[in-house]
């Protein structure tokens, strides 16, 4: 059965590139009924940064892509972490040496140090590999009487994985079809370091073997390590799993990587929550705090490097798990554009829990002191929930359902009151003082009456009338908003404009 996993470094938060790979991994688990994995790789205790391992799964989970084993849901073949996960290494990168596919090395960095100086000024790249390996200070050139008392004095040594020379290696990826790399192009890199840690590659390979994962869906820029991987899985004897290599999501504009700083530029977050550097203290701004729905932020990781070859465009998380497919992801690129994603944003706000939009309105509208019935509330939401992108867009599209205008907009204040206008507007409150049924259905047609009795065009009353109860030419029907405020207010606001 399928099994997929999810394996990033706490290094710093999770991005939404890191985010469309868990996605896909989610979504082609769960179409094949398989698991998907968590997996933290934390061996390199340089750049482990303070909680990001809970920034990785607070996403996960805020996202709707809950992962099925992992740290905190142990499974068979846990622990999910690699710093716990020590012990284990060790044994396997031990058999590589026994095997004769890896050997100890003790260059010391000022002596790797400089040949790669020396590279560097005849215009050349030092590499560690079959051309000059046996001219370097490692054990392929040792009796194992020397290798063993250099061990026993406890030199310093790494381990490196001995490359085949001059061998064409035959890759496959899930996406990019066959690849053929010659493997002379490889160095002998380290498995093992100094520090008695695995580096990625080893610890990597190790995991996915043991954690019996069946295909590696990752971003394009693990392709350069792809054959490293395969040739170390062939040096265990292992079948190596599946590769799917994503491709980067990119500016809006299409020249490069898109960055945090082009998310700051484009004002929107390329973190799925708000990120507060436990080092610098500095902030970075998040999707679920900017006011953006989970289901926003799927829908378009989603189509950024993959669609099912139809014109739709929105989609529930099990259309995609239904759609999904490796082969319909692209090779290249995915522009990412900003205006597409505040247009699924403003159509999963009309999607959402009614009831959800009105708790957290309700939230905003006690930060202002004003409690109202939730049945209000309700009913506001209602009108307005039509025209907003966010819910912090509600105050800004109803607050003249809560509060009289604390100012009428100069510009329509111009165009709809006139100088006979406080005249008109003070006969025409008379009228509505008097009337008994303000209901919406009522008002309206009373009103349409008296203009019409009145001899008088229909804006003559309805403009004043708007901007005394809004302060503004917007907003939803001036007779919804009459009814709602009530009679009382409705004169009152009437009668603050007329003066
Ligand atoms: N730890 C690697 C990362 O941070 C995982 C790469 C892989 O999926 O093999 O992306």
């Amino acid at each position: 059965s399928v099994r997929v996993r999810f394996a990033p470094s706490p290094t710093g938060p999770l991005h939404i590139g890191g985010l469309r790979t868990a996605l896909y991994n989610y979504l082609f688990a769960k179409k094949h009924q398989g698991t998907f994995v968590l997996r933290i790789e934390d061996t390199d205790q340089n750049r482990f940064v303070e909680g990001a391992e809970d920034y990785i799964v607070e996403s996960l989970n805020w996202s709707g892509i809950p992962y099925d084993e992992g740290p905190g849901k142990e499974g068979e073949f846990g622990p999910y972490k690699q710093s716990l996960r020590k012990d284990i290494y060790k044994n396997y990168v031990d058999e590589l040496i026994n095997n004769g596919r890896a050997y100890y090395a003790f260059d010391t960095t000022e002596s790797l140090q400089k040949l790669r100086e020396e590279a560097e000024a005849n215009g050349e790249k030092f590499a560690y590999g079959p051309q000059n390996r046996l001219s370097l200070d490692n054990s392929l050139k040792l009796s194992s009487e020397d290798l063993q008392k250099r061990l026993d004095a406890n030199e310093a040594y790494v381990i490196r994985f001995k490359t085949s020379p001059a061998q064409k290696l035959f890759l496959k990826d899930e996406i990019r079809g066959h690849i053929e790399v010659d493997t002379s192009v490889l160095d002998d890199k380290i498995l093992f370091k100094a520090d008695g840690l695995p580096t990625y590659h080893m610890a990597n390979i190790v995991d996915d073997h043991l954690m019996e994962i069946t295909h590696v869906i990752r971003g394009e820029e693990w392709l350069p390590s792809l054959p490293l991987h395969v040739a170390l899985y062939e040096a265990f004897g292992w079948e190596p799993p599946k590769f799917a290599h994503l491709p980067l999501i990119l500016k809006p504009n299409g020249k490069g990587k898109l960055s945090k700083r082009d998310g700051d530029k484009l004002g929107i977050p390329v973190f799925p929550l708000e990120w507060k550097d436990p080092k610098t203290g500095s902030e970075a701004a998040g999707y679920r705090e900017g006011g953006y729905l989970p289901e926003t932020l799927i829908n378009t990781l989603a189509l950024l490097g993959w669609n099912d070859a139809t014109e739709k465009e929105f989609y529930k998380i099990e259309e995609l798990i239904d759609r999904f497919e490796l082969k319909r992801v692209h090779k290249s690129g995915a522009k990412f554009d900003p205006e597409k994603l505040k247009w699924f944003q403003q159509h999963y706000l009309q999607e959402a829990d009614l009831d959800f939009l009105v708790k957290e309105y309700e939230e905003i509208l006690k930060e202002k002191n004003l409690q109202t019935e939730t049945e209000y509330v309700k009913e506001v939401v209602s009108t307005i929930r039509e025209r907003a992108v966010f819910v912090d867009d509600f105050w800004e599209l109803s607050s003249f359902y809560f509060v009289a205008p604390s100012e009428f907009n100069k510009k329509s204040s111009k165009k709809a009151w006139k100088t006979t206008t406080s005249e008109l507007m003070t006969e025409f409150a008379e009228f509505l003082s008097g009337l008994k049924d303000f209901s919406e259905e009522n008002l309206e047609k009373e009103i349409k009456n008296w203009i019409t009795s009145h001899e008088l065009g229909f804006g003559k009353v309805m403009q004043p009338l708007r901007l005394s109860l809004v302060g503004a030419m917007q907003g939803p029907s001036v007779f919804h908003i009459a009814t709602s405020i009530g009679q009382e207010e409705t004169l009152k606001r009437l009668k603050t404009a007329i003066n």
